[in-house]
């Protein structure tokens, strides 16, 4: 594309396509430009506006290259100071020229100053606005002037009809649309900040309800037209079933068999399944996953289960591959590191429907993949997957029944929100049997004694984890720091053998370690990130997090949930170094308070805010401009509303989504 420079394509890249789009496209803040402040009465620290005459316009080298521009008013002089310039502003500001200039004041060593201000030229008898100047959201090369002179002209040109009934309106006391959106490009001049916040309280709250209100309608609209279309009935004889059950070394936990039936009655109807299987680090979902395979094959159809790591799919297939082996059946694998020719059989079989059950990582969705007829889609820690990768394994057939599963649970709002067009299956009980993890925090001096325990825990016949720093930064600097751990545990613990996994390695090679740690030839596995999901070795029940302060609370909530799954009392160290800034002493006090995954996600969102919890790109969804989530009352009454809107008034619903959402639409259905 050549347009990148053009108005047209900058506009775009802020989604303003429309006039309504333009309209919408609400101010950050506000400068006042209706007042000029005489020079004498200047205070540091706040802004102003001045109108002043230049005296001189020089450039200076102390200690760097700057423009100083001169301007006095009759109460008195002060200096604009620019370290960056054009020639054009230079030539611009020429001694005897009347300006206006707004920036903030600031007490400098040459007199009072303003820095980089705002500035134009202006005729002797140039009116003061009347109302206070908006300031907008832009992008690069795009100016103030030229986007306020747009939006103006689209204000008032824009459709901006009432979609919402009068009795909503009134009862809900929700302010008029086209006066809200007015009044926020335009508002009233109110000195005081605390009332001007209150004048314009109403007009936020409109906006950030309809935001919610389209949200809503996108959301139930899908899961209706879901519900709407065709999926094939699977009916389930059970023999697979039971046959596996009959085999497993345990029985399902209440929570396990709930979630089974749920899904098992969702696969049965005639319209797709989109369900969430959701359940915290140890509680199980895999067998769940095995079950509703095993239904799809009964009812005749082709199962594919997804998972975000080679580490962990490896692992799938392997314990996949130990159920279903013995029912007499075929379990098919696929990762990036397959061998073409293989992976070209593998691709026939798939289209001609020998293959039945397959289990792989993002490979599954590569273009040369396609199913027969594939009846069920199992995505495994879906938050790990984009959205449009989650939804490209159910577009390889035709509305197949979609099961994720994610242990980062969804706090309340947000399942309200961002999450309401699925239905959610929760195992909130974990299986008996597991003896609670005990979490300790150490400070990194004390290192050595971490090590001691290491070696007295693995002497006792159990394994254990060491995760190495995350280095956000490089890549190549966190790899150096897991091989000299390595290297580090290996001198001080001779006697033991010591393992290394992380994500440069081969899958192949990654998969060798994996399983000779599995088997306990590896007693200790030094490792990065890579381990976070799923891994599952009963038998490990030490986890060492070195730097834990640097990690996410979710992060080491996953980490800690690799041990705690065997018969052995489980610990969890957190090495940390000191000092530690605010939130990671907040982070290491949650962790080490709660070993509840729901407690912890709520405290997670209140400690970062939806927008940081969910990422856009996580959740697939185009984050709310305006409106919070915290908002749970707003929430609830746009549900209504919307539900009021599609069912008596659709075309209103329409309109309303089409002001919204133009575009990101598409989205909203993943
Ligand atoms: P997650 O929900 O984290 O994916 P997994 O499916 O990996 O959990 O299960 C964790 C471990 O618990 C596995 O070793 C699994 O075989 C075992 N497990 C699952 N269900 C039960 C149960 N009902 N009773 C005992 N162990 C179980
Ligand atoms: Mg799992």
């Amino acid at each position: 594309m050549t347009g990148g420079s053009t108005l047209v394509a900058k506009l775009n890249r802020l989604g303003l396509v429309r006039d309504e789009d333009l309209a919408l496209h609400l101010p950050l803040r506000y400068e006042d430009e209706t007042r000029i402040t005489p020079i004498a009465a200047a205070i540091p620290g706040e802004i102003a506006q001045f109108q002043a005459r230049i005296s001189s316009t020089t450039v200076v080298y102390r200690p760097r290259r700057q423009l100083l521009c001169h301007i006095e008013d009759g109460t008195g002089e002060m200096v604009l100071r620019f370290l960056n310039f054009y020639p054009s502003q230079q030539k611009a500001l020429q001694p005897g020229v009347l300006i206006r200039t707004i920036g903030e004041v600031r007490g400098g060593f040459f007199g009072t100053e303003l820095v980089h201000p705002r500035f134009r030229i202006v005729a002797e008898d140039e009116s003061l606005p009347q109302a206070l100047t908006p300031v907008y959201p832009t992008t690069a090369g795009l100016g103030q002037s030229t986007l306020r002179r747009l939006i103006a002209r689209a204000l008032a040109q824009a459709e901006l009809s009432e979609t919402i009934p009068p009795e909503q309106l009134q009862s809900l006391d929700l302010a008029e649309l086209r006066a809200s959106v007015e009044a926020l490009h335009h508002p009233p001049p109110v000195n005081d900040p605390i009332q001007f916040e209150a004048t314009l309280r109403p007009a936020w709250r409109r906006i950030r309800f309809d935001e919610l209100l389209a949200q809503q309608i996108s959301l139930r609209r899908a899961y209706t037209a879901r519900r709407a279309r065709g999926a094939p009935v699977l009916e389930a004889t059970g023999i697979l079933s039971s046959a596996l059950l009959q085999q497993l070394p345990f029985t399902l936990t209440g929570a396990q068999r709930r979630a089974w039936q749920e899904i098992a009655s969702d696969l049965a109807q005639p319209h797709p399944m989109q369900r969430l299987l959701q359940g915290d680090v140890g509680s199980g979902k895999t067998i769940v996953a095995a079950l509703a395979m095993l239904h799809a094959v009964e009812g005749g159809r082709q199962a594919a289960l997804m998972a975000p790591t080679e580490i962990l799919a490896e692992q799938h297939y392997r314990k996949l591959v130990q159920w279903m082996e013995p029912l007499g059946l075929e379990l098919a694998w696929l990762s990036g590191s397959t061998r073409k020719p293989d992976k070209e059989i593998l691709a026939r079989r798939l289209a001609n429907g020998e293959i039945r059950l397959v289990v792989g990582t993002h490979a599954l969705i590569e273009e040369s993949i396609g199913f027969s007829d594939m009846g069920l889609a199992i995505v495994d820690e879906q938050h790990r997957f984009g959205v449009r990768q989650r939804l490209a394994l159910k577009q390889k057939a035709d509305s197949p029944h979609q099961l994720t599963m994610s242990a980062t649970p969804i706090p309340r709002t947000l399942a309200m929100s961002y999450y309401a067009d699925m239905d959610v299956s929760v195992l909130d009980e974990l299986p008996p049997g597991r003896t609670p993890i005990l979490t300790k925090l150490v400070a990194e001096s004390r290192r050595n004694e971490v090590v001691a325990r290491v070696l007295s825990a693995c002497r006792q016949g159990c394994q254990a984890y060491w995760v190495c720093p995350l280095i956000e930064e490089s890549e190549a600097l966190q790899l150096k720091t897991a091989e000299e751990t390595y290297t580090y545990l290996r001198n001080e613990l001779p006697d033991l053998s010591i393992g290394l996994v992380h994500g440069r390695l081969k899958a192949t090679e990654k998969a060798a370690v994996m399983a000779e740690f599995e088997a306990n030839r590896i007693q200790v596995l030094v490792a990065t990130t890579v381990i976070e999901v799923g891994v599952d070795v009963p038998n490990a029940s030490l986890m060492v997090i070195e730097h834990a302060e640097r990690f996410g609370l979710a992060q080491l909530h996953q980490l800690r949930g690799r041990v705690g799954r065997g018969q052995h009392e489980s610990v969890c160290i957190l090495l940390y170094t000191q000092p530690l800034s605010a939130t990671a002493r907040q982070r290491l006090k949650i962790i080490y308070e709660n070993s509840d995954g729901f407690e912890i996600a709520r405290q997670d969102l209140a400690l970062r805010g939806p927008g940081e919890f969910i990422g856009a790109r996580q959740s697939g969804v185009p984050l709310l401009r305006y409106a919070q989530l915290e908002d749970t009352v707003l929430i609830e009454q746009a549900r209504q509303v919307a539900e009021i809107l599609l069912r008596d008034h659709p075309v209103q619903a329409e309109r309303h989504l089409a002001r919204w959402l133009s575009g990101t639409e598409e989205l909203l259905k993943a």
